[in-house]
């Protein structure tokens, strides 16, 4: 018998599937990147998901591959439905066997959520999340459609793959029929329950048919739909026990219809959340069990499976995040995961905008055919100046390949802006960056001088350390705009640096100019006290209305439980537009949501005239107010810090720019981690 891993032992038993076995309890959850459509798209695919397979994932479910035309995402998703298209397919499974790895295709059809006008469904209603209303399927088409999976699941088979994940979850076309207010059939696919579940059913049993025993078959079961009157719980039981026995092989939990108003992977949700529902689940079935949502880390995932919750975890933005991470956990090695902060902001805000995904924190991921951190042949001497994640990115990328790296910073800690990100309710995960940077520092010596302050001449005092640097990284960030109001000097007035750095008092109405990131993010803060609804769980369900008591269809509360506001704020901009239209695209409405919570006022069209004793006296429209406010706190954007740079480029020639010091304009962690790693390898 194998010895048990000393560090995650539940993590790592291995677990037979027919005649598979799985090296360790966790697949990497299906993910769209973009590049299924992509010319050549595949073969970027292939290293993407080679890297994953090698980086010691036990199971790979690739993003969701329509099964006929009306099921594509987009009228240019992917579909396997042709045995041409097989070719492709068999680059990506070559790959991952040859790395050792395993791998299922997703098949997805989307329903009413697709976006183009062929759509379909069980009956036709408009989604709240699409433009297209969708046709209702006939008997013929719905028999159709059954044939559709089962020809795609017998061509994935034909291209290699190890197993298919049927799509059941997500609100995507399958739930639609399961679901009455989806549902309004009046024929055989309608009606009762029984008759609303009978399309899982019969897909799961031509899948099964169409293939072989061995194949496995995973079923992605909406186990909380999370809207009102969607599936109670005795009948997710049910439908869960029909789908086995028809001859799934694993279940695969699914949380939350697209058009849910419940946030369920975004940052702030508690890590773990939802295994409670798979736990429920768990004695009804034989097959071995999925459980997921915001777990990103091996502790958690021990700790999971520790409880019984489930037989196996997914994760999938993690990979992302770190293609490596299974292998750094099975070394006993946590602290050195490149951990996924659950951001969304280059993975899902990339998929809704058409754009090939990547990870904040791995700009790598997707691209690992573009950027490559090979050894450099000739190592330079490399001075970066500014610990932010711009610096940070470069200072890393640089020495892993090879270079001698020294990181000034004027603080006293690594981290730049994302020490004051971490203040925020509901960022903790930003701690997780920091903490991966400065393992990353130590592991590749890279040379650190904190609380110092570098100017112009520090480059050009041939007596001092900073003699020598072959290349020169100005990395030195931002500085807050302060805007031209009158009374901007009033006492009354605070910039977010001084309320979430330095932690000044803020008395109990407050007014905040601009509503940009930070703008959102100072309102969190200051509309709660003591310790954030992220690590209470039970909190943040009472306030999301989340229900694991099931008692009502949907696993939803009647209703939301919600802790008051220590303060009134009100949250203004001159824009015209929705305050907080800026923000990501898949997360903006839970921070909007959160705050009409907490009963911040928000304002557009906000002309600011002047602060005094009295408030802040603004115009909107035609109609003068003074909001009398105790404290006014500044979020109006930021201005690059660059003054060094531009001191130095005129008699240095080595000397670079990245991050905010370079464009402040929508700067994000983002853009600095990427160009600070692009940097590294051009240099
Ligand atoms: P910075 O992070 O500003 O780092 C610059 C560093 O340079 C600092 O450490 C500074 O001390 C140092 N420095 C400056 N001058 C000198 C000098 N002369 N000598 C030595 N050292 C010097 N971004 C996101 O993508 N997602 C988010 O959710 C998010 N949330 C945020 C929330 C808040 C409250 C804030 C304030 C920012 C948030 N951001 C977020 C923005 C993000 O943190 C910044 O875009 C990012 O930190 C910019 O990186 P940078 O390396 O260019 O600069
Ligand atoms: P921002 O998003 O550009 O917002 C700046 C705000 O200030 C806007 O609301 C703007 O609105 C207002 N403003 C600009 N000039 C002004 C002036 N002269 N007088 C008064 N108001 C003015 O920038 P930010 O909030 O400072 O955030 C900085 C960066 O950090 C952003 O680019 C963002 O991407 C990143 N960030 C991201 C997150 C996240 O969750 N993803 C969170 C925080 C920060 P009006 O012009 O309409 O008044
Ligand atoms: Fe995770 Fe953010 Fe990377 Fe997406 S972009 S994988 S959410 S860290």
């Amino acid at each position: 018998m194998s010895q048990s891993n000393p560090h995650y032992p539940k993590l790592f038993e291995p677990l037979m599937v027919h005649n598979h076995t799985l090296k360790n309890r966790v697949i990497m959850g299906s993910m769209h990147t973009g590049l299924e459509e992509k010319k050549g798209g595949f073969k970027r695919l292939a290293q993407y998901f080679r890297e994953r397979a090698e980086g010691g994932v036990a199971l790979i479910v690739t993003g969701g591959i329509a099964p006929n035309f009306a099921g594509r995402v987009s009228p240019f998703g992917s579909q396997l439905s042709f045995p041409w298209q097989v070719k492709k397919h068999k680059i990506v499974t070559d790959a991952v066997h040859k790395a050792g790895g395993k791998i299922a295709m997703q098949i997805l059809h989307t329903g009413r959520y697709a976006y183009h006008p062929f759509s379909v469904s069980a009956s036709a209603i408009k989604s709240p999340i699409s433009p297209f209303k969708p046709k209702a399927l006939s008997i013929r088409g719905i028999k159709k459609t059954i044939k559709d999976f089962a020809n795609c699941a017998k061509l994935a088979k034909k291209a290699g793959y190890d197993g298919v994940e049927v799509m059941g979850s997500e609100g995507y076309l399958i739930n639609q029929f399961i679901v009455s207010k989806t549902n309004k059939r009046t024929d055989e696919w309608g009606g009762e329950f029984k008759n609303r579940i009978k399309l899982p059913i019969a897909i799961v049993k031509a899948v099964r048919e169409a293939t072989d025993e061995n194949f496995i078959i995973i079923y992605r079961l909406s186990m909380l739909d999370l809207v009102e009157d969607g599936s109670s719980w005795d009948e997710v039981v049910e439908l869960g026990i029909a789908i086995e026995k028809a001859g799934a092989s694993i279940i695969n939990t699914g949380i939350g219809w697209h058009e849910a108003r419940i946030p369920t992977i975004v940052t702030s949700v508690p890590r773990a959340n939802f295994t409670w529902v798979s736990k429920k689940m768990k004695p009804h079935l034989s097959i071995p069990l999925i459980t997921t949502n915001r777990i990103n880390a091996p502790e958690v995932a021990e700790q999971v499976l520790s409880n019984g919750d489930a037989d196996m975890v997914s994760m999938a933005r993690p990979f992302l995040a770190d293609a490596d991470f299974m292998n750094k956990a099975e070394a006993g090695k946590p602290e050195t995961i490149n951990t996924c902060i659950a951001c969304n902001q280059a993975c899902l805000d990339h998929a809704f905008k058409n754009q090939i995904v990547s990870c904040l924190v791995n700009p790598r991921a997707c691209f690992e055919t573009e950027l490559n951190y090979s050894k450099t042949d000739s190592p330079q001497k490399i001075a970066v100046v500014g610990a932010g994640p711009a610096g940070l990115s470069f200072a890393i990328t640089a020495s892993e390949i090879g270079h001698n790296v020294t990181l000034f910073d004027a603080s006293d800690e690594i981290g730049g802006q994302l020490n004051v990100a971490k203040q925020i309710p509901g960022k903790e995960e930003f701690h997780e960056m920091i903490r991966y940077f400065k393992v990353m520092l130590r592991d590749n010596n890279v040379e650190v001088v904190l609380n110092t302050r570098i100017s112009a001449d520090f480059f050009k005092d041939a007596d001092s350390k900073s003699t020598g640097f072959d290349q020169i990284i100005i990395a030195t960030g931002i500085t807050p705009r302060v805007p031209d109001i009158a009374g901007i000097d009033h006492p009354k007035v605070l910039s977010y640096l001084q309320v979430l750095k330095e932690k000044k008092p803020v008395g109990k109405s407050v007014a905040i100019i601009g509503a940009g990131g930070i703008g959102f993010d100072v309102a969190e803060f200051l509309t709660h006290e003591g310790e954030s609804l992220t690590t209470r769980p039970d909190a943040w369900n009472d306030e999301w209305a989340v229900d694991p008591s099931y008692e009502n269809r949907g696993g939803l509360k009647k209703q939301a439980i919600l802790e008051e506001s220590p303060r009134e704020v009100y949250l203004l901009q001159r824009k015209h537009g929705k305050v907080g239209a800026g923000l990501g695209k898949t997360t903006g409405w839970t921070h909007r949501l959160a705050l009409k919570h907490k009963k911040v006022k928000m304002l557009n069209r906000a002309e600011y005239l002047k602060i005094d004793d009295q408030g802040l006296h603004i115009r909107i429209g035609d109609e003068e107010s003074c909001l009398a406010v105790d404290n006014i706190v500044l979020c109006s954007g930021q201005l690059t810090n660059n003054h060094l740079y531009q001191e130095l480029k005129s008699t240095i020639s080595n000397v670079h720019i990245i991050g905010g010091a370079d464009v402040a304009t929508e700067l994000d962690a983002k853009r600095a981690i990427k160009q600070g790693a692009e940097l590294a390898v051009s240099i």
